[in-house]
């Protein structure tokens, strides 16, 4: 199974993933993710993507697509696929159907989670993840059972993205509109894009991608 969680930011598209994870051992391939492990780390990729991701701008279409292929490359054939925030333009969409053919793979879903803009700005301004292990949380919509303390490890240490502020979100739902929302016709097209109420509550937004993919 390989399926593409298509929204906004702040859409759930990480935390829809992590669930499915969970659920089906599937494995998340997050380009955000992953840029911002390159950041981090300081490489050659991480420095040139940096301030395009604080501006709220896409990075090059090369730089995820090679992402990508990495990660596809080494991953074992029937490992299923979530692809969270990949592919961002047309020219990923067309270097994700190269890609797949090239792994053996092909899609079964693209999953539209369909949100309110008006709520996304609650939602990114309000997120930030274990500093230990990456779960998410939100200060109002999802927080830890003990205060202070990350269900899944116990870490006490949270962290805040840089690109997380009102501004930022603003040019990357901007993005979003521009780029992103014209690749959901050619799926349409091949039959493939399923619609979820991205505005229900976190586990109501999960059933529905159980009812899709079990
Ligand atoms: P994305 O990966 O699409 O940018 P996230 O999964 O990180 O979005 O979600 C953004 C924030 O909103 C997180 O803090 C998360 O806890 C919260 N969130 C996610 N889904 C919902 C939901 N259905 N209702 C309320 N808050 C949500
Ligand atoms: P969100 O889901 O909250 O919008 P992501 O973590 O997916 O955020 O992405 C954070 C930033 O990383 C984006 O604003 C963009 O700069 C960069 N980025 C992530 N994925 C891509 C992609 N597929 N193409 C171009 N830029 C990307
Ligand atoms: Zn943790």
């Amino acid at each position: 199974m390989n399926i593409i969680l298509l929204g906004p930011p702040g859409a759930g598209k990480g935390t829809q993933s992590a669930r499915l994870v969970d659920h089906y051992g599937m494995r998340q391939l997050s380009t955000g993710d992953m840029l911002r492990a390159a950041v981090k780390a300081q490489t050659p990729v991480g420095i040139k993507a940096k301030e395009v991701m604080d501006r709220g701008e896409l990075v090059s279409d090369e730089i995820v697509s090679d992402l990508i292929d990495a990660e596809l490359a080494a991953l074992d054939a029937d490992t299923g696929v979530i692809f969270d925030g990949y592919p961002r333009t047309e020219a990923q969409a067309h270097s994700l159907d190269d890609l797949l053919a090239k792994h053996g793979r092909s899609l079964d879903h693209v999953i539209e989670l369909d949100v309110d803009e008006d709520a996304l700005v609650e939602r990114i301004t309000g997120r930030y993840t274990c500093a230990q292990c990456g779960a998410g949380y939100h200060d109002t919509f999802q927080q830890p059972a003990t205060e202070g303390v990350c269900d899944k490890c116990g870490s006490t240490e949270f962290k805040r993205r840089p690109d997380d502020n009102e501004e930022t979100v603003r040019t990357r739902m901007a993005e979003y509109r521009a780029k992103t929302a014209p690749i959901l016709p050619v799926y349409e097209s091949r039959g493939l894009v399923r619609r979820v109420d991205g505005m229900a509550a976190i586990e109501d937004v999960t059933n529905s991608l159980d009812a899709i993919l079990g």
